[in-house]
């Protein structure tokens, strides 16, 4: 068990195209584990490889309530998407910032597991979001860019006092 230090914007290999994972070696296994606890450590619902510096395609997510097993996706592929969900969002990568975007409401992700077995998955809602956030990050891409107007400040003046 280790926690990696997460790679915040302005960190250049969060813009980098990460690459396919051709074996799942012993490497990989302490990589996944220890992106899951890096994860809950900073109780958020999906981390991707690059932002703990590692360009492989490789991606956590948990948007369940306690108990369930978190989803796994190496390689992940969308295959399909429809509809349209307005929301706010949130990154690991952009410590105390929230802001506005638009996904799919639905995806349907085809990936390999950690046995390189290939698996389809299907979300709606913030599974849907937390698939295509995360898939974004292979691709070197931030939900800052895709964001209605502007950041905003997780919390209010309130909470702040
Ligand atoms: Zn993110």
């Amino acid at each position: 068990m280790a926690i990696r230090n997460i790679r915040e914007v302005g960190d250049s290999v969060l813009t980098k195209v990460s690459k396919e994972i051709k074996v799942a070696d012993r490497k990989l296994m302490v990589l996944i584990d220890d992106m899951l606890d890096t994860m809950y450590e900073a109780s958020g619902v999906g981390l991707a490889a690059p932002q703990v510096g590692v360009l492989k395609r490789l991606v956590v997510i948990d948007v369940s309530e306690e108990g369930d097993e978190p989803i796994i996706l190496i390689n992940p592929v969308i295959l399909e998407t429809d509809g349209e969900q307005t929301g706010d969002e949130g990154c690991l990568s952009v410590p105390g910032k929230i802001g506005t975007v638009t996904r799919p409401n639905y995806v349907k992700v085809k990936a390999l597991n950690e046995n390189m077995e290939e698996f389809i998955i299907e979300g709606t809602e913030l599974l849907a979001r937390a698939l295509c956030h995360e898939i974004d990050h292979l691709d070197g891409l931030l939900y800052v860019d895709k964001t209605i107007g502007e950041l905003r400040n997780t919390f209010t003046t309130e909470e702040v006092q």
